[in-house]
């Protein structure tokens, strides 16, 4: 087995999970925020800085490598690992969640979808056996099976043919993987807003064993009181001596509010798209950096972080960067939303320890909605 999950302990108001992933390239501590490097870099940050900010695993897309540079153009390079200078855990996605955005350039089928590279406009074919072979010429830790991510709001009748189909491509991805001694295969629980659909999804996918589950089709638009419904039943669905993974999801309410509800994994662009749009996560709310009301404001992005943007810059500075289009002032931003979600889960992870993450939350909150909701 590539992984192993250590359930350390479970809190005493919540239930949330204080766990231990045990992965080929090192261990991770749950539950965990995960940066999102599409194109084999988190936008903007060195590996040196990721590992200075405490980032334990890293994600990667599927969809994005395979069509640019190629996945045996990475296999050739010595797999992802080696390809972009990181020696912690990795994470790919299964490229349907990208595949399946694409709209009108896409036909599905029983065997897979066929699409138009959003690139080139070049015809491709991704099925499940393809989409291992490209995971495992990646070399991730951790890979997701092909599956079909259901768009929000969908009719109940789209929804069951659709994570019924996501079954039976997973017990295919589970066939064609080839590599599971050192990268583990997750199963994706659909069955959008319907709980009766994400009972059959749980069961299914369960019966098949995979060593970890993962929980897609949320955070696609929905309202988050109806996300954090579908978890409420979703999650206990799931082996408590395997990993949970929600996918997607990044914004710092949601992130308390998954752990709350047992989940142990997340990822999410968020914090570093809207880092590049001047826009921070702080302990006391949103920032937007160009606002007027920054100019002379000679204090640090964030009063509470301890991060190396607000240990050595100033609002005023920062205003000032993102105003005159420098780079310097993605980096700087990207670093501090990064450090933010990163230490957030580090306080989630003591409060479980603590029995105390219900108490987290609420203290969390009362600072954090001072300002703007993000
Ligand atoms: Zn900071």
């Amino acid at each position: 087995m590539a992984i192993r999950y250590e359930l350390i302990k479970e809190c005493k108001q919540t239930g949330a999970r204080l766990g231990r992933l045990h992965t080929p390239h090192g261990i991770i501590e749950t539950p965990i925020f995960m940066p999102v490097g599409t194109q084999a870099t988190v936008k903007a940050m060195t590996p040196e800085e990721l590992k200075d900010m405490q980032a334990q695993i890293i994600l990667s897309n599927t969809y994005h490598l395979y069509l640019r540079p190629g996945h045996e153009l990475v296999k050739e390079a010595g797999g992802l690992h080696k390809f972009m200078n990181w020696d912690r855990p990795i994470l790919t996605d299964s490229g349907g969640f990208q595949v399946f955005s694409l709209g009108d350039l896409r036909k599905i089928t029983e065997e897979g979808v066929e699409f138009q590279s959003h690139i080139d406009g070049s015809k491709h074919f991704l099925s499940p056996e393809k989409v291992m072979e490209i995971e495992n010429a990646l070399g991730a830790d951790i890979i997701m099976a092909f599956d079909e991510c259901a768009p929000y709001p969908a009719d109940k009748a789209y929804v069951k043919n659709s994570l019924e189909r996501t079954t039976r491509w997973a017990v295919r991805c589970k066939e064609a993987h080839k590599n599971t001694e050192n990268q583990a295969l997750f199963g994706i629980v659909q069955g959008g807003m319907y709980q009766d659909l994400r009972e059959q999804s749980a069961r299914e996918l369960v019966a098949l064993d995979f060593p970890g589950y993962s929980i897609g089709g949320l955070s696609v638009g929905e309202p988050k009181e109806l996300m954090y419904e579908v978890l409420d039943y979703t999650t206990p669905l799931l082996p408590k001596d395997k990993p949970r993974y929600l996918m997607g999801v990044g914004s710092p309410d949601a992130l308390i509010e998954g752990a709350i509800r047992g989940v142990d994994m997340f990822d999410c662009v968020l914090p570093t798209r809207i880092a590049r749009n001047g826009t921070a996560m702080t302990s006391i709310g949103k920032v937007v950096i160009k606002n007027a009301k920054y100019t002379r404001d000679f204090t640090p992005l964030d009063p509470n972080c301890d991060c190396y943007c607000c240990k050595n810059y100033t609002r005023a500075y920062l205003r000032h960067l993102y105003k005159a289009d420098e780079i310097l002032s993605s980096r700087l931003m990207s670093t501090h939303n990064l450090h933010f979600l990163i230490n957030l889960m580090k306080q989630v992870r003591e409060a479980i320890m603590n029995d105390r993450l219900l108490d987290f939350r609420n203290e969390f909150f009362a600072n954090y909605y001072g300002e703007t909701q993000l």
